[in-house]
């Protein structure tokens, strides 16, 4: 895939992690809690011979609980969390109570934010300051769910499953240890210990001998192991900018969503730009685009550095296709085709379809996390657990100029 190129992580670092978590699980000591992102439950089925595209959510859950995860929490529930941040960003820019430009982009692909940092860092003030969901769920593990648990903090080896293998280099980013700063203790570890991919989970599972195919549906844990249908399509191309225009429509109206909205469909679709206009009362026509693949990204960002930018809000994914067809992902064709990555997004528009809750503000867990920790979006502990900054990386770029590929 694409963003191999920006992460190149080798099968004996890939065994290191598996190793890594098996031996924290094997300690009593340790509270292993492990989330899953959205793309993971429509690709691991097919490293066990399943049809493309099946949805093996909970039997996803139960072999984690076979592989002894003490938590198993839901990264669609840091995808509702980050639509609330970032949307509530998104509106501010747009009102001007914030100093800072717009368009705003999004800032969840790893690949995406770093070759921001790259190629583009005069646009970085354009990025949302929101996390990836995968951090936000990191550092709350280490905070919310240690508060709630009242577990010790230092104790809890928090591990993502992710169809990405850019994931692993986010979580060691240096800034990525909100919970060690917020509950001032540097003993704590990163706010995500280790990513594993869709593949090294496969290998997991194969390895301990479980039945994957005939396990049966197991939930996820309460508390952060719930999101909604505009969580789950993060995982594809567009998914985050339907999910931002449903949340961004209630923020801005105090009015839920009209169901047109639910299916924005100019945004669906696997060509690498794709463009919207939405129509917000009070605001007007607010448009919007996706790009995903590096390539495309570049052309329009050039568009943007040019002044030329009609949009509002820009969503990026270093994939072609988004997540869904991730670089830990199953390679379920060779050479990547557009017919795994159409049946892997249909998949998921079928679980947001018939989700009971559409709307990433409807999640009870969101609702229940700002009352009882976070207070409201953009607070300052939000701020502090679910904000970062980014860092212009063109000097490196220069100096690594005469020297091989980028990491
Ligand atoms: Fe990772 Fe998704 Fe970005 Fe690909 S599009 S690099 S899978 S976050």
């Amino acid at each position: 895939g694409q963003c191999t190129q920006w992460c190149p992580t080798g099968a004996i670092s890939e065994r290191d992690d598996s190793d890594k978590v098996l031996k924290a699980i094997a300690d009593p000591n340790i509270t292993v809690v492990v989330q899953t992102a959205p793309a993971t439950r429509i690709g691991l089925g097919e490293e066990f011979g399943m049809p493309v595209g099946t949805n093996v959510q909970g039997k996803q859950a139960a072999a984690l609980r076979k592989l002894g995860f003490d938590s198993i929490f839901d990264t669609i529930f840091t995808a509702d969390l980050t639509i609330m941040e970032e949307g509530t960003e998104l509106v501010k820019r747009v009102k001007g109570e914030l100093k800072k430009p717009i368009p705003q982009l999004t800032s969840c692909c790893p690949g995406w934010v770093k070759f921001v940092e790259y190629f583009y860092p005069d646009l970085i003030p354009n990025l949302s300051s929101a996390k990836s969901p995968q951090q936000m769920e990191g550092a709350l593990i280490k905070t919310y769910f240690a508060e709630k648990k009242k577990a010790d903090p230092k104790k809890i080896f928090s591990v993502s499953i992710m169809p990405c293998t850019a994931k692993k280099f986010e979580c060691k980013r240096p800034e990525m240890v909100s919970a060690s700063k917020n509950i001032k203790d540097s003993n704590v570890s990163p706010d995500v210990d280790v990513v594993l991919t869709t593949r090294e989970l496969a290998r997991m599972i194969k390895r301990a001998g479980i039945d994957f195919v005939s396990l049966p549906d197991d939930p996820y844990d309460q508390l952060m192991g719930s999101g909604s249908g505009a969580g789950v399509i993060f995982g594809t191309t567009g998914g985050v900018m339907e999910a931002a225009v449903r949340s961004a429509y209630y923020l801005i109206t105090g009015q839920q969503p009209p169901s047109a909205l639910w299916d924005l469909t100019p945004v669906r679709g696997m060509q690498g730009v794709k463009e919207a206009k939405v129509n917000i009362p009070g605001v007007g026509d607010v448009k919007v685009a996706v790009i995903s693949g590096l390539a495309n990204a570049r052309t329009v960002m050039d568009q943007v550095r040019a002044g030329h930018a009609p949009w509002a809000f820009i969503e990026v994914m270093a994939c072609p296709g988004g997540c869904q067809y991730g670089g830990g992902q199953p390679r379920s064709s060779a050479p990547p085709s557009d017919e795994v990555r159409n049946k892997r997004a249909e998949s998921l528009y079928n679980i947001d379809a018939n989700a009971k809750l559409r709307n990433s503000h409807d999640n009870p867990e969101i609702k229940q996390i700002y009352a009882d920790f976070l207070t409201t979006p953009m607070s300052e502990k939000a701020e502090e657990l679910l904000h970062t900054k980014y860092t212009s990386r063109a000097a490196e770029l220069v100096a690594k100029k005469s020297g091989s590929q980028l990491s």
